[in-house]
């Protein structure tokens, strides 16, 4: 028996874990859990799995509800506030943690994770986008594994294994393409925030269903796949592929692909994260060839997915720049859920801020540590505050 925390258990990832786990009662002890402000769920939650001990981090929202930061509900103990997510993230009888949170905000936790020698199933992109090449050296020093939980990359690392990386030529990220691959870009302009959110083929947490729709989805996860298998960019290749059915293919050197394909169910990735090494046997939904089924492939256009092309751009920078890429994207698709600016300024607010974070004379020495993500996160803040008068509606 494993045991298991899940941080970020109120939102679509968390609610897909709880699905695997109801499906393995006896491979799995919870331990702990997270939400950020969902309260009342977390409540629902805590009769149900009975964990030892839960958190809310928004400590606000613990106040709001219980008039405490810590309390004692039904003999589980509530904690609340960055100190509540480190008590899960130094866990040590933790064998594996979800990282689910949404966000830059998992940056921190999946640092904690892995310094404390825990296998991290991944589904934060954001925090291997920020700092990639620390997390990975920290896993490497303390003997433990990054699991990836995003479906195009456990695509990959599935079929990548047991391959020689020698026998690799290129991999191929798929994308849905989001709601808008098929409206021209010079409609952009009137997109409301209740279109972006309406992904054609994955409900989803609110950011990246705003990621999927102007591809900076696609952009983060260019970055997550060249970090993750240490595969250069020009080898990296993304697909619009609308039905989402193929999750993602690899091409070796005899030009042969592989490809997997597999329901939309992101309980399967996860399941396979959970299990990682074994595969086991499911009762999920199954995919079905009684039907005709259509399997339609794009080359993506970079003029009109602008975001993915700034992502290429900022990986190929490398130190900080995928972080700064990270934190503006951010600060943006915030601005855009709380109508203060316009689909199509996400994209333009990219590329100013990008220009002006090119003067910075902090970038001379473009160095990744913990310390200069941070120093990057307020630079990003400080320009995106300047842009804003330019761009609110
Ligand atoms: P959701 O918005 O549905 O859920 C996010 C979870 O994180 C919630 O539990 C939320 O709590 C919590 N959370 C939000 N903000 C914070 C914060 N500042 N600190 C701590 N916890 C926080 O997102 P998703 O489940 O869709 O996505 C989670 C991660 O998984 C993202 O990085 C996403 O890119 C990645 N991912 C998601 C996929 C999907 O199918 N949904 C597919 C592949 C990757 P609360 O409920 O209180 O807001
Ligand atoms: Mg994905």
């Amino acid at each position: 028996m494993k045991n298991i925390s899940v941080l970020g258990i109120t939102g679509s990832i968390g609610h897909s874990t709880l699905k695997v786990l109801d499906n393995y009662k006896k491979d799995f002890n919870l331990i702990s859990i997270s939400t950020h402000s969902n309260v009342k769920n977390l409540l629902k939650l805590i009769d149900i799995y009975k964990p030892e001990f839960a958190v809310v981090s928004d400590r606000a929202s613990m106040f709001d509800y219980f008039g405490e930061y810590e309390k004692n509900y039904n003999n589980i103990k509530i904690y609340s506030g960055e100190d509540g997510l480190y008590k899960i993230c130094s866990d040590r009888r933790n064998n594996i943690i979800v990282n689910a949170i949404s966000g830059k905000s998992g940056l921190i936790p999946s640092y904690n994770i892995l310094t404390n020698g825990i296998d991290l199933a991944l589904a934060n992109k954001e925090s291997i986008v920020c700092a990639g090449p620390i997390l990975k050296e920290i896993a490497k020093k303390n003997g433990c594994n990054i699991i990836p939980i995003d479906s195009e990359h456990s695509a990959i690392f599935h079929l990548l294994r047991n391959r020689d990386k020698n026998e690799i030529e290129k991999i191929y990220l798929t994308a849905s393409g989001g709601p808008f691959f098929r409206i021209e870009k010079k409609e952009w302009h009137k997109i409301t925030v209740k279109e972006a959110l309406n992904h054609p083929t994955w409900k989803m947490g609110n950011k990246i269903s705003i990621d999927s729709a102007t591809m900076a989805n696609k952009g983060l996860e260019v970055i997550e796949a060249e970090r993750l298998f240490d595969i250069s960019y020009d080898k990296i290749n993304v697909l619009i592929h609308p039905q989402s059915l193929i999750h993602s293919m690899i091409e070796i050197i005899d030009g042969e692909i592989y490809a997997q394909i597999g329901p939309n169910d992101m309980a399967i990735p996860i399941q396979n994260a959970l299990f990682y090494p074994e595969i086991r046997y499911n009762s999920f939904n199954r995919f079905n060839f009684n039907r005709i089924v259509t399997l339609e492939i794009f080359p993506v256009d970079l003029k009109k997915f602008r975001m993915l092309d700034f992502a290429f751009y900022c990986g190929k920078k490398s130190g900080v720049y995928p972080a700064f890429y990270n934190f503006i994207n951010e600060i943006s698709v915030n601005l855009f859920l709380n109508e203060k600016i316009k689909f199509t300024h996400i994209e333009e607010i990219m590329e100013e801020s990008l220009e002006n974070f090119e003067k910075e004379d902090f970038l001379n020495k473009n160095i990744l540590t913990m310390e200069n993500i941070k120093i990057t996160e307020d630079l990003a803040n400080n320009i995106c505050e300047k842009l804003y008068d330019k761009f609110k509606k």
